[in-house]
């Protein structure tokens, strides 16, 4: 069974986030930010709606 994977707006001020992984230059329809749907430093998939940091190396996933 697959873990959902979610692609997170990557501003800390913003609570966005859908289902689904995000390509490279899609960006938050409210804020215009990155998504972030798998972590910039081990490539793990970004499997909470909540995360701020990777579930597995602790890289960090929001700005700020
Ligand atoms: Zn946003
Ligand atoms: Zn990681």
């Amino acid at each position: 069974m697959a873990a959902t994977t979610y692609s997170l707006c990557r501003a800390n001020y913003c609570g966005y986030y859908r289902e689904g992984a995000a390509d490279a230059e899609e960006r938050c329809p409210s804020c215009r930010t990155r998504l972030v749907s798998k972590c910039p430093s081990c490539g793990e998939a970004v499997t909470s709606n909540a995360a701020r940091n990777c579930a597995k190396c602790g890289a960090v996933l929001k700005d700020r």
